[in-house]
């Protein structure tokens, strides 16, 4: 009976021995603390369903875009969501040439037109001096048109587009709900 009783009591110190031993129980801290911040800072997480499955962007573009070609046609089939996670392109020169260009081109014309007739018959023209004039006006202010728009497209892929370009890149979609993710590093 007393030798039950001392090892009860042996067992109850080796427990107080066990629960204060503090360097077991910092160590445990630590563990789980770090286990904690793990847990709050992995990046390649959903924050809003909190799903692991998260991708880049560029990975469901490339396996959502696929070049077909048969016999008859080809071109490129795409799913919804590489569709949405298409890159962002730089802008073409072509719009303004095509919009300015044929104004540009008939404003020259009726500009050459209306000064060489002045020229050749001075006297009897029915043209005035100030139409070829205004004809020039209107192809200086077109091709100043012209020069602006060039001008913005060049500003924005200078600028603008590398920034979108590298958000692109940078942007992780969770496979689970669908939502972005922009992840710096
Ligand atoms: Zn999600």
């Amino acid at each position: 009976m007393r030798t039950v009783s001392r090892f009860v009591r042996f067992l109850k110190n080796r427990v107080r021995i066990g629960v204060q031993e503090t360097g077991v129980a910092s160590c445990r801290q630590v563990r789980d603390k770090k286990m904690g911040t793990v847990v709050e800072q992995t990046p390649y997480q959903c924050d809003r369903c909190g799903a692991t499955n998260i991708v880049a962007a560029s990975v469901i573009y490339q396996q959502g875009t696929h070049t077909y070609s048969t016999r008859f046609n080809s071109g490129t089939s795409q799913t919804f969501s590489a569709e949405a996670a298409e890159p962002p392109r730089p802008r073409g020169y072509l719009r303004p040439v095509l919009l300015w260009g044929p104004a540009i081109v008939i404003f020259s014309a009726w500009t050459i037109a209306g000064f060489s007739s002045i020229l050749e018959h001075p006297t009897t023209t029915a043209l005035h001096v100030e139409s070829p004039v205004i004809f020039l006006f209107l192809g200086i202010s077109s091709f100043a048109g012209m020069v602006f728009g060039l001008r913005k497209i060049a500003r924005y892929n200078r600028e603008v587009y590398p920034h979108l370009r590298w958000n692109w890149e940078h942007t992780y979609i969770c496979r689970r709900c669908g939502r972005f993710r922009l992840i710096h590093s």
